[in-house]
């Protein structure tokens, strides 16, 4: 009975007397869990283009509906995105659209540090998605 108090005590007071608590935010920074979702990129093939194939799945799978997709054809039957809009304003960061993705085109990104004053950054497009991948090396 008596050995889990103590034992429950000795972590308190580890945790009390560890230093330091906190940090000088903005100028360090914690880094991000191996697990965490942040905002989104798109890996690039080989032309540094994205490697979405405009197939629609994380747009079906999105429970946020904030994906829209418009698709197109190349000259030798290659589906490509001819728009793609991410609006994260209303993303949940769920991650639902990296797992759907069959191509691993869309990857949730390290980024945690996104403020605005408009809504209009916060609606990305396939430029915009490109531009993250060096956030995410
Ligand atoms: S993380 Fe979730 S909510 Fe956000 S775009 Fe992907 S599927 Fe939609
Ligand atoms: S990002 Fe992936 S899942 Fe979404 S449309 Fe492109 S290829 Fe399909």
């Amino acid at each position: 009975m008596i050995i889990p108090l103590l034992k429950g005590l000795a972590f308190t007071l580890g945790r009390f007397f560890s230093r330091p608590i906190t940090i000088q935010y903005p100028e360090e920074k914690v880094p991000p869990a191996k697990r965490w979702r942040g905002i989104q990129y798109f890996e690039k093939d080989e032309q540094g283009k994205t490697k979405c194939v405009a197939c629609g799945l994380c747009m079906a799978v999105c429970p946020s509906q904030c994906i829209h997709i418009v698709t197109a054809e190349d000259e030798n039957g290659k589906r490509y995105p001819l728009t793609y809009e991410l609006d994260a304003m209303r993303c949940i960061f769920c991650g639902y659209c990296e797992e759907a993705c069959p191509v691993n085109a869309i990857f949730m990104g390290k980024t945690y540090e996104w403020v605005g004053r408009e809504r209009a950054p916060f609606l990305m497009n396939t430029e915009e998605l490109l531009e993250q991948k060096k956030y995410n090396p």
